[in-house]
């Protein structure tokens, strides 16, 4: 931040008198002008200062006003005097000011000459404000800085192939993979096949044990998947509750055949589920495949959407089972 100098913060229109100048002009100036203190000069070069204070003072302590008021400025005055020079810093006044318990200054120069005045006052509030000024900005730069690392978290988080939750591959993954494996069957006459596993009444599951619950069962459904299938298979999150299963180089009736084992594994497996007709966890499946020639499907979305079609078929027939298209 720009350094303050203390000609940005002085009043210009500082009087001044002369040294012989009487305390009763004295008295008159500062009342006219509105003015809390006046510097004496000689030749414009401050010497002196009386202030309101000095004048309450001096009235306590003389006998007779008039004796007061008939006395010279230079008789009357606090001298010497600490001046600021304009071109000074406001922390380096503030230094001097604290030093000195000085509550005015007058303000000179490079040639010494009087060019304003400042007060205590002027420095304690400039000061304040640039306090107040660093601490918007650092709260600008922490708002700006947490801005920033949130949108690097998110672009990592959607940069990541892998689910937090349950620890397998994501949508991401699981979009890279399968054309990766659509292009590489077109290019080599293979075939793979897709299973989409949606867990049944789960939104009753939730809403009968708690959210917490929820995920555990989807963890506990996503292992037993995993327990399962080969080391060539890979498990992605589709969405909420549903997981699609890539098998390369697998047949219709083979993975049919494993969709069924799925359903019928986790049924064993008897996880309660009060919130269902059956009271324990059950899961739904759909299959599709892409034959070697590739003329059955066009592309992988067209491959996963028919899986997509059988498994709400499934879900129609009642449930707890997997149905295979063609
Ligand atoms: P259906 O048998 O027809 O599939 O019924 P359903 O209740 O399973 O299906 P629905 O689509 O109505 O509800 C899916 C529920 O899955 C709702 C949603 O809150 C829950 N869900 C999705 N992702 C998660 C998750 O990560 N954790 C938990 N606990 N619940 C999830
Ligand atoms: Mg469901
Ligand atoms: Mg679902």
């Amino acid at each position: 931040m720009q350094e303050i100098l203390v000609e940005a913060l002085m009043t210009p229109d500082v009087c001044h008198v002369g040294k012989e100048s009487l305390v009763c002009d004295i008295l008159e100036l500062m009342t006219q002008n509105n003015q809390s203190c006046i510097i004496i000069a000689d030749q414009e070069r401050p010497i002196g200062i009386i202030t309101e204070r000095d004048i309450v003072r001096l009235l306590q302590r003389s006998n007779e006003k008039s004796d007061l008021i008939a006395k010279t400025a230079v008789q009357v005055m606090s001298s010497p005097i600490i001046s600021l020079n304009q071109e000074q810093t406001l922390f380096d006044a503030m230094v001097i000011s604290r030093a000195n318990h000085i509550r005015h200054f007058p303000v000179v120069d490079t040639n010494e000459k009087l060019v304003g005045l400042i007060t205590h006052s002027d420095l304690a509030n400039a000061h304040f404000k640039v306090v107040e000024m660093q601490s918007e900005i650092i709260e600008a730069t922490v708002q700006s800085k947490t801005k920033a690392l949130l949108q690097a978290n998110n672009d990592l988080l959607a940069l990541s192939l892998e689910d937090h939750l349950l620890q397998i591959g994501n949508r991401r993954a699981m979009e890279v993979d399968l054309q990766h494996t659509h292009a590489a069957a077109v290019r080599y006459n293979q075939i793979y096949s897709v299973i989409i596993l949606d867990l049944d009444y789960f939104k009753n599951f939730n809403d009968h044990y708690g959210h917490t619950a929820g995920d555990e069962a989807l963890k506990a459904v996503a292992l037993s998947i995993k327990q399962s299938i080969r080391q060539s298979d890979r498990l992605y999150r589709y969405g909420g509750e549903e997981l699609l299963l890539l098998l390369p180089a697998t047949e219709l009736p083979q993975a049919g055949l494993l969709a069924s084992k799925l359903v019928k594994t986790l049924e064993e497996e008897a996880i309660p589920h009060a919130a269902c007709p059956s009271k324990i966890l059950t899961i739904s499946g759909g299959v599709a495949c892409v034959t070697h020639n590739n003329t059955t499907y066009k592309t992988w979305q067209e491959t996963v959407t028919h899986a997509d079609e059988c498994l709400y078929q499934a879900k129609r027939e009642g449930r707890n089972r997997a149905l295979t298209g063609f």
